[in-house]
């Protein structure tokens, strides 16, 4: 072969690898007409809906979300809750028992799709309860968009689980996931994952929605408002513009988001205030004595959004929204539907710090969360609690803003029903697992890099992963591979050992030797997971000194620390059990000595960490 021509050939097929290698993502753009029908909760919808594949793989089916086909007896949502009993969704039952199964037949939750046609054709689609497969008349190539048209029914389903009507706090209808979605589709393939009432994924997109209410409602929204003087509730200059039927319509657009999510109420207050360099906020709620800490509530919420932007990384959108509805809280695109009534401030300002959390982690960081639950509750609880500790100091001081979570994951350890985190997020058997599995796991997964790598490390992490995939769908490959380039450190033995077992970390002190200028100390690794230890002793003047005992598995240490300066001394390997360590202090100098002052280290067992010297 000519070497000019192989040159060729390499770069070609260099470049063609590359191309298969690279990131993309797939873009939809709807166009929705909605005519609600109030009185009995359904509504009419048409949808127009561009559809781009930015992928590499020509495709030949789409798939589409109904997620309201599940509120309706013998569903697998039903079928869910009854098999797991009083282990399941405590929301979803009475006493162990599904309240799916008793919802009357005209009060079920429905999507009928009356027809869908891809560039004005009919499409021939299967639904299997809350998917639908479409067949594509001509295959949709890779880099190139088709426009689908839809028109459907949907009846507002009786039970509340995210969405549903006349939730126990009197909002008339809670609307999210509530049309046709487009399902996601990337290097993982289709994400055709049934709805039992938890975990969503969708592809960025953009929207256009119209929806046609009796003139009385007001709707609450994850999105712009476009004409405020013609509804009720957002300007006091409004005159509503009614059609025949005393209706309104209103118009909403929003860019790359997940969901477009919309709450109705008749009896709604719309609140808003500006964050200086944030997003616009709006509170739409019900204003009640039992709601008073709403008006209290705003400048914590202001707080939250600076810390946010300044830890993490810029909010993107133009506003966000805190909607009294729905159970519970969760988030949606520029918004969050929870709810509204509580009995302390800051019960109230955690729920929104909570679900205004994750429009960073889960809605512009668009993480998969049935595959990787962890990332989307855990990193956003990891952000709670720094948030919480400053915004409500706690009364006696704590060693670090996490000591309450690790101390719940220590105490659920021991019930040894634990799950791994790296379990798909709707198929923990026990609610409880899955709670521990994903919010706290995927907290403490931060927390144990904190220690692991230093705190000044961790944040440049976060802030350089946000940078780096704001408004994407990162994994936790995407994550580790900055968190490594950054630290220097191998990390996914860590990696592996927290999110893909239930191994714990123990460690303890064995024995301490006084001698007459110095002290012997065995460490023990009593666990299952490896660590590198942070040993320290406070003097007898109270001075602490901290030592560093590097893991021979992250081949570079740590080299700063927020929670002190560490002298590194020799490594330990992670096959060797016990590490004799001898520091140049006699017993009267010292007052006490252990593992981990800093109280980080989620070790199970606390009693053989620390010794006092009397
Ligand atoms: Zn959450």
């Amino acid at each position: 072969m000519n070497k000019g021509f192989f040159i060729i050939l390499t770069l070609f097929f260099g470049l063609l690898s590359a191309q298969k290698n690279a990131y993309s993502q797939q873009h939809a753009k709807y166009k929705m007409d909605i005519d609600v029908d109030a009185k009995n909760y359904t509504y009419e919808g048409k949808q127009t809906l561009t559809y781009t594949n930015n992928s590499p793989d020509e495709l030949n089916v789409v798939y589409f979300h109904l997620y309201w086909n599940a509120f309706k007896p013998g569903s697998m949502m039903d079928q869910r809750v009854t098999s797991q009993g009083k282990n399941g969704d405590s929301r979803l039952q009475i006493n162990g028992v599904s309240t799916l199964a008793s919802i009357p037949k005209d009060e079920e939750g429905a999507q009928n799709i009356h027809w869908i046609k891809q560039n004005g054709k009919d499409l021939k689609f299967e639904i299997q309860e809350t998917i639908m497969k479409v067949y594509l008349n001509s295959p949709l190539k890779a880099n190139s968009s088709t426009l689908f048209t839809m028109e459907w029914d949907a009846v507002i389903p009786m039970q509340i689980r995210r969405a549903g009507r006349n939730n126990r706090e009197g909002i008339d209808m809670t609307v999210t996931q509530w049309y046709p979605k487009i399902a996601e589709y990337d290097y993982d393939g289709w994400a055709t994952f049934d709805y039992i009432g938890r975990e969503f994924h969708a592809p960025f997109s953009d929207y256009e929605v119209n929806i046609k209410i009796d003139k009385n409602y007001v709707i609450g929204a994850g999105g712009t408002l476009e004409n405020p003087l013609e509804v009720k509730g957002y300007d006091p200059k409004a005159t509503l513009k009614t059609d025949k039927n005393n209706k309104t319509t209103w118009k909403w657009t929003a860019k790359n988001l997940l969901d477009f999510a919309w709450a109705a109420d008749r009896d709604y207050t719309v609140d808003s205030f500006v964050v200086l360099n944030g997003p616009k906020v709006y509170y739409v709620y019900q204003k009640s004595e039992k709601t008073k800490y709403w008006e209290e509530s705003k400048p914590f919420v202001t707080q939250f959004f600076q810390i946010m932007n300044a830890t993490f990384g810029r909010y993107v959108y133009p506003s966000y929204s805190f909607i009294q509805g729905g159970d519970g809280g969760m988030e949606y695109g520029m918004c969050t539907m929870m709810l509204g009534e509580a009995r302390t401030l800051d019960g109230l300002v955690g729920l929104m710090v909570h679900e205004g959390g994750h429009s960073y982690n889960q809605q512009i960081m668009a993480y998969n969360e049935s595959m990787r639950p962890w990332m989307d509750e855990g990193f956003t609880s990891y952000y709670d609690d720094i948030i919480m500790h400053q915004l409500f100091p706690p009364k006696s001081p704590q060693a670090n803003p996490f000591t309450t979570s690790i101390d719940r994951y220590r105490n659920f350890v021991k019930r040894g029903i634990e799950e791994p985190a790296g379990w798909l997020g709707d198929h923990h058997d026990n609610g409880n697992a899955y709670s521990f599995a994903t919010y706290y796991k995927g907290e403490l997964f931060l927390v144990q890099l904190g220690y692991i790598m230093g705190e000044q490390n961790l944040a440049l992490v976060m802030r350089t992963f946000y940078n780096e995939w704001n408004l994407k769908h990162p994994t936790d490959r995407d994550f580790m591979n900055i968190a490594q380039k950054i630290s220097g450190m191998d990390l996914k033995w860590f990696h592996h050992y927290w999110i893909n077992t239930t191994k714990t970390i123990d460690y303890g002190i064995k024995e301490v030797k006084y001698d007459e200028n110095s002290t012997t100390i065995t460490l023990e690794n009593k666990g299952t997971i490896p660590m590198p230890i942070d040993f320290s002793i406070l003097t007898a003047d109270k001075k602490v000194v901290n030592f560093q005992i590097p893991l021979n598995m992250t081949q570079t240490w740590k080299s700063k620390d927020i929670y002190g300066d560490f002298k590194t001394i020799p490594y330990w390997p992670w096959t060797q059990k016990e590490y004799t360590l001898t520091i140049p202090y006699s017993k009267s100098q010292i007052s006490a000595l252990g593992i981990d002052f800093s109280q980080r280290l989620a070790d199970v067992n606390l009693e053989d960490n620390l010794v006092e010297v009397k």
